[in-house]
């Protein structure tokens, strides 16, 4: 099992007691001191993506863990556009125009990141007449729309978000080899 599995089977397990046969609560624990490592979001990417059900479902119906993490990663994301300078700021104009578009790349990016695949062919790449899907050409992930700038956005945060999990699943890994089973209470 990867540690994303782990993670998701622990979150899952109906027992949290820590025994010979029940490891439910090491990678818990292996993931809540990766996050204090690192800047948080990581168990929280790991939950939504791979534990809360149902992903497409997820943006209508709202998860205790969604609004957090859409709060989070827009947070980031603005801190990240200040410090990259995506939007001159010379009138007080602009500073409206940023947060906007702060907030559509980091709405975008995080939808995409979660469910990203194609809808015309349900992230097959072929249609049900056994085609190659035209809407995606094959490749089973939805396209990235829109104006240049902002869809390259776009594309770079997706980025930002595989490896900031990535990191997290790396950290926590490496905890739980470096802690056997049962040495962690
Ligand atoms: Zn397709």
């Amino acid at each position: 099992m990867g540690f994303a599995d782990k993670y998701v089977w622990a979150l899952g397990a109906s027992t949290l007691q820590d025994d010979e046969t029940h490891h439910a609560t090491e990678p818990l624990f292996a993931a809540a001191v990766a996050d204090t490592v690192g800047i948080g979001i990581g168990a929280l990417l790991s939950r939504v993506k791979f534990a809360d059900g149902s992903i497409s479902k997820v943006f209508e119906s709202g998860t205790q863990n969604l609004p957090h993490l859409i709060r989070t990663w827009s947070a980031l994301v603005a801190q990240k556009g200040e410090e990259r300078k995506w939007v001159k700021i010379r009138a007080e104009w602009d500073v409206a125009a940023a947060s906007a578009l702060y907030a559509r790349v980091a709405q975008r990016s995080l939808a995409h990141w979660l469910d990203g695949k194609c809808k015309a062919c349900c992230g097959t790449g072929v249609t049900a007449e056994r085609r190659i899907c035209q809407t995606c050409k094959g490749n089973r992930a939805e396209e990235i729309t829109g104006q240049g700038f902002e869809a390259n956005l776009v594309k770079d945060m997706i980025s930002e978000l595989d490896g900031l999990l990535q990191a997290h699943n790396a950290r926590a890994a490496a905890r739980l080899r470096r802690e056997p089973a049962g040495s962690i209470l």
